[in-house]
């Protein structure tokens, strides 16, 4: 009777062990394969016999032999467990991701943890690895991460140009502010507006301005140099923080700039549209006692600008002792 019960019980732990959904793999002190379970042969489609006293390295060349051998050594000498996860080694075996929720992967990323395994006389003749699929954590998790930077882009920029909003470009020039203060740098801050971009949509429609100003946008970014930061400041006032640029440079650009507005119309249902901007320049001061006053210097070059005739540069330094 007791017997029997001894069978039965073999019986389901064989059960068990080929159906329960983790792999089990056992190996010598050689890493030749002892065990493999139906989990193992289902995902890489060799039968138990197959792996049987085979060497783990010849069976799966892909696997990482040093790194393996360093996770399984410690398991040997000092019967320690040890572990390795998805966001470190996506998989040990480099098995398909057949599930059709998370098929965005296509292997199945794997958590693994190593057991010793102790014969009769306490020593570690074996061990056992337990191999679990975290393909469906592992996607979301990735997918939240991409979603998080998505947002934050999002967060940043102006839906309209993809230019950096008000708000984000308003903090990087505070850095920078604060970055030129320190090392008595001379970044230059240019702020330029539309001339009567009001006529534009009231003789075309508003879809035309906004292609109106995507197009500005667009001209704006391709006379940037990497380091430079361009944002949408309002409606139709953009802002450009120069980096390590001084008067001089700042005043070639912003005119080169101009010039450039002036001579690229944009088209819109094969309308020409020609737009001229106004703008102002203001280098960076000791004087300013924070980017907020960077940026009123700025906004008065502009005004400046607008008051004599549009379509102009006006720097800061040479107007400030005016009225
Ligand atoms: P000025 O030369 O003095 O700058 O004249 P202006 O007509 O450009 O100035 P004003 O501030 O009177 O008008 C700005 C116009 O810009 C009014 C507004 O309808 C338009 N505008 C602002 N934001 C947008 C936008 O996102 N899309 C479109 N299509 N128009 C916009
Ligand atoms: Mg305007
Ligand atoms: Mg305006």
């Amino acid at each position: 009777m007791a017997a029997d019960l001894d069978m039965n019980e073999i019986h389901w732990l064989m059960d068990m062990f080929n159906t329960v959904d983790v792999g089990l793999v056992v190996l010598d002190r050689e890493y030749k394969v002892c065990v493999w379970n139906g989990f193992m042969e289902n995902h890489s489609g060799l039968l138990p016999s197959a792996v049987k006293n085979k060497d783990l390295f010849d069976l799966f060349p892909a696997i990482d032999e040093k790194w393996f051998r360093s996770k399984s050594e410690p398991v040997f000498v000092l019967k320690n467990r040890s572990f390795t996860i998805w966001e470190q080694q996506p998989y040990i075996f480099r098995f398909k991701n057949y599930r059709p929720i998370t098929g965005k992967a296509e292997y199945m990323y794997q958590n693994a943890t190593f057991i010793p395994l102790t014969n009769i006389r306490a020593e570690v003749s074996h061990i056992c690895i337990i191999l679990y699929d975290v393909t469906d954590i592992a996607v979301n998790k990735k997918e939240l991460e991409e979603l998080n930077k998505r947002l934050e882009q999002v967060s940043q920029t102006d839906g309209l140009t993809t230019l950096y909003n008000r708000g984000y470009w308003e903090s990087m020039l505070k850095q920078e502010y604060l970055r030129t203060k320190r090392n008595a740098g001379c970044s230059s801050l240019l702020m330029f507006d539309i001339d009567h971009f009001k006529k534009v949509n009231d003789k075309h429609g508003h879809s035309c301005g906004d292609e109106a100003l995507r197009h500005i946008a667009k001209l704006l970014r391709t006379t940037l140099r990497e380091t430079d930061i361009a944002g949408r400041y309002g409606g139709e006032e953009f802002v450009l923080t120069l980096l390590d640029t001084d008067k001089q440079g700042a005043e070639i650009f912003a005119e080169r700039l101009r010039v450039l507005i002036e001579s690229s119309p944009a088209f819109y249902k094969n309308v020409e549209i020609k737009m001229t901007i106004s703008i102002g320049v203001a280098c960076f001061s000791n004087e300013f006692k924070d980017h907020e006053r960077w940026i009123e210097a700025a906004d008065r070059a502009l005004y400046f600008s607008k008051n004599n005739g549009r379509n102009k540069v006006t720097v800061f330094d040479d107007i400030k002792n005016d009225a």
